[in-house]
């Protein structure tokens, strides 16, 4: 059985020049141990997408539709049931790690605070635990650096203490939204090689939002593109890179960098994403994308299973055999 069940999630910010739809029909499941990749430009509803599930809309933000925890649906229930489930059952890791830390109290009394609460832990039971949660982090010296300030830690660091935070109630599931864009590369490998490990060790399941499809190539194994605020295409992560079936996802696939490549300027999607305020009447990408049709422009296109498949579907008018029948060599991953 899913511990998530998302069915029609939508978003709509009521602002002053009218109502915006920033999500409009998000649909998936989530099971034990797995990792979802939702993956989109900015401003694709994706963050939007995450907020909506944990309740933390900004004032002016409604969600619609059923986002199902082990059957019980977040978006309806009590505030004080909410506040249990999130942080103890579904936790989140954030882009900037100072928003989330405080910066006044040291990593031992954050970290100790959450398990003498939610826990019930003595003061000593939670250090040990603590400790031995950084040390899973692969923090080096953890017993002596849980005395520190969050500003006595690297940028890389403070995002290991992020993720240990975030897995101090062993959290069935974890979103995490953005984590390595901060980071240099290195230090992005080492997070998503972590991520991986903690997924293996603690069998938690995994949502990680980004704008880049380099970083869910290796760690997920569902992937869901989003743009405008709808999904284009969805289905695992064989099926996005190696049998793209949508032209933003394939222009994504071709907008990375490639090492067999050498020199040459950097390939991007002509244009830029829509207004969400002012949002195209048909298909959301129409306006950048190379294959539009007549029909393009005034009937979005509905999620239908891939031909040939029960576990991938997309949203394009344009049928796949067309759409790789005039696709250059190079375009294939
Ligand atoms: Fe392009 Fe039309 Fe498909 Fe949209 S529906 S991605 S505009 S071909």
């Amino acid at each position: 059985m899913s511990i998530l069940q998302v069915s029609d999630l939508g978003v709509t910010f009521h602002t002053q020049d009218g109502a915006v739809n920033a999500v409009n029909g998000i649909s998936f499941a989530l099971q034990a141990g797995q990792t979802l990749g939702i993956v989109g430009e900015s401003g694709s509803g994706k963050s939007q997408t995450v907020l909506a599930m944990m309740g933390l809309l900004a004032k002016n933000g409604q969600a619609s539709g059923q986002v199902q925890y082990h059957g019980q649906d977040l978006l309806t229930m009590p505030t004080a049931q909410l506040n249990k489930i999130r942080g103890d059952r579904i936790a989140m890791i954030f882009q900037d790690p100072m928003s989330s830390l405080n910066p006044y109290l040291t990593i031992e009394r954050q970290m100790t605070e959450v398990l003498e609460l939610h826990k019930g832990l003595s003061r000593r039971a939670a250090k040990a635990h603590a400790i031995s949660l950084l040390d899973a982090v692969r923090i080096p010296e953890a017993a002596r650096r849980i005395t520190m300030y969050p500003h006595e830690f690297s940028g890389g660091m403070r995002q290991r203490v992020m993720i240990a935070m975030a897995l101090l109630c062993e959290p069935e599931v974890l979103i995490a939204d953005e984590p390595t864009t901060a980071l240099d590369v290195t230090v992005q490998a080492q997070i998503l090689n972590l991520l991986k490990e903690l997924q293996r060790d603690f069998d938690t399941a995994i949502i990680m939002i980004t704008h880049d499809l380099g970083v869910v190539a290796g760690l997920c194994e569902q992937v869901m593109v989003l743009y405008g605020g709808r999904i284009m295409e969805y289905g695992s992560a064989e099926d996005i890179f190696y049998q793209p079936s949508h032209p933003y996802t394939i222009g994504l696939l071709g907008a990375l960098p490639r090492l067999d490549q050498e020199g040459g300027a950097l390939i991007s999607i002509p244009g830029n994403p829509p207004n969400m305020a002012q949002l195209p009447r048909g298909c959301p990408f129409a306006e950048r994308c190379s294959y539009q049709q007549a029909r393009c422009i005034n009937d979005v296109p509905t999620l239908v299973n891939k031909p040939g498949s029960a576990s991938a579907w997309r949203a394009c008018h344009l049928a796949v055999n067309e759409l790789h029948s005039t696709l250059p060599e190079a375009q294939y991953v």
